[in-house]
């Protein structure tokens, strides 16, 4: 099971704030449905409606109403550190020397074990299992104004953090120099809004500005915004799964427009491993622009005959590990009259286990198709990630350890092939140093010597 990163989302500067947060959030549900959150201030108080659940399940018209305030922020998340309580929802808000401090944050921290240490050893207590809290610790530690803590907190983070900070009267975006995870800016009726992704935005009607360079931080205020580059000389290491899997394709991030990229990984699968057959299908919903990209080019037919229930959450979500066959096979139903007798090419975006493409194999197969190629849309993904993204162990993903032949035997196709690491990074609208690829290549952009403190962090006592 993968478990998606977080998404987030703020407004500041507009009467509406509370709504557009909410509607924000609905946008991102994608990237995070454990638990919600939205935080707002007037300039003087802060109030907060948190929960566990979608975002249809934590809000009601009544909650919404208790947050007041022209400036927001709010929170989609998943438990990539830290278990899913609702001791670990964010945005986290605490209260320190007469303020009010809020934290929503996208990402991983690496170094999370040993700066936990370090604080804890000085004095700090923790209220949660989460990495992001260790950001509140460390402004509440630092001297200066409120800028000068914040560059001084960030900079002792290693990893990836999309972050906004919030207290009554100041609000902020900030992205980790590397920019791992995506974050935009854009503006509503003279108000500012930063979200995740510019899906957010089309909800809203945001006009997008620009995406938050990496290490830029954004100062919002009485008196406009103001942009900091608060580190220099990083390589830029974009996650590169956003565009293949997480990322919504009616969203631009890294460069360019995720269907479009999606539609580009298809036409190079296409390009790289061709298959005689009657049609090609998508395992949707994200492997379906790469569908489309295939049968563009190859010229078979595209069809939806995987027929998806919406009804039922994303199968990557729940945290219990022992649902997971049983959401495998009510997700995906397959449209039998379509496929009984026919060589089909199922284009997948990804395998992690292999155990979900078994079983939905199982079911083709069930309806008599004929042939299966299987065709993925990134190479084996052989190591986990530790930036944000919740990867099983290195054992666990089934092409770590096993040949491409090993595994299309255990998913019982009959031909599997997976797009090469160029075809991958031909596809992508920037050129491929800027893209961290580590889950595929091992090689890590920020040194992961953390392993074992990342381990000890999550280990903590609830
Ligand atoms: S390791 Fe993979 S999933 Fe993690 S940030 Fe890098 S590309 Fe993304």
């Amino acid at each position: 099971m993968i478990r998606h990163c977080c998404g987030i989302f703020g407004v500041f500067g507009h009467r509406n704030a509370v709504e557009l947060t909410y509607l924000g959030l609905y946008a991102l549900q994608h990237r995070g449905q454990e638990s919600a959150g939205i935080i707002a201030s007037d300039g003087k108080r802060v109030t907060q409606w948190r929960g566990m659940g979608l975002v249809s399940e934590v809000f009601t018209r009544e909650s919404l109403q208790k947050l007041k305030g022209d400036f927001a922020i709010g929170h989609v998340r998943y438990s990539t550190t830290g278990s899913s309580t609702s001791k670990n929802i964010q945005p986290f808000l605490v209260e320190y020397a007469g303020t009010s401090l809020a934290v929503a944050h996208n990402g991983n921290i690496v170094n999370a074990g040993l700066l936990r240490q370090k604080l804890e050893a000085s004095g700090s207590i923790f209220q949660t299992t989460m990495d992001s809290e260790l950001l509140i610790h460390l402004i509440a530690k630092s001297q200066g104004n409120f800028k000068e803590k914040v560059i001084r907190s960030l900079k002792q983070l290693q990893g990836a953090y999309s972050v906004l900070v919030m207290t009554e009267k100041q609000f902020l975006a900030g992205r980790d120099p590397h920019g791992f995870r995506p974050l935009w800016l854009g503006r509503i009726d003279g108000a500012f809004v930063v979200a995740s992704e510019t899906c957010a935005f089309d909800l809203i009607q945001a006009k997008p500005l620009r995406e938050i360079l990496p290490g830029e931080v954004v100062f919002f205020d009485a008196r406009g915004c103001h942009s900091y580059q608060a580190f220099s000389g990083r390589k830029h290491s974009f996650c590169i799964f956003e565009h293949i899997y997480f990322a919504r394709p009616d969203s631009n991030i890294f460069g360019g427009s995720v269907a479009r990229v999606r539609e580009k990984l298809g036409i190079n699968l296409a390009r790289e491993h061709p298959v005689p057959a009657d049609m090609v299908i998508p395992v949707p919903d994200s492997g379906t622009y790469a569908a489309l990209g295939y049968a563009r080019h190859s010229g078979i037919p595209f069809e939806m005959a995987f027929v998806r229930n919406h009804y039922i959450g994303r199968t990557f979500i729940h945290p219990a590990e022992e649902i997971r066959g049983l959401e495998v096979k009510i997700k995906l139903n397959p449209v039998a009259e379509l496929i009984q007798g026919k060589r089909i090419v199922v284009v997948e975006d990804s395998i992690v286990r292999g155990t979900t493409s078994s079983l939905r194999m199982k079911t083709l197969k069930n309806c008599g198709a004929r042939e299966i190629h299987m065709r993925v849309s990134c190479p084996p993904l052989c190591h986990p990630c530790f930036y944000g993204i919740d990867f099983p162990t290195e054992t666990e993903l089934v092409a770590s350890t096993r040949t491409v032949e090993q595994i299309r035997k255990r998913i019982g196709v009959d031909t599997l092939a997976y797009l090469s690491p160029e075809g991958m990074l031909e596809a992508m609208p920037l050129p491929s140093e800027k893209f961290c690829t580590a889950c595929f290549t091992g090689k890590y952009p920020v040194p992961v010597r953390d392993r074992i403190s990342k381990l000890q962090f999550e280990n903590q006592p609830e």
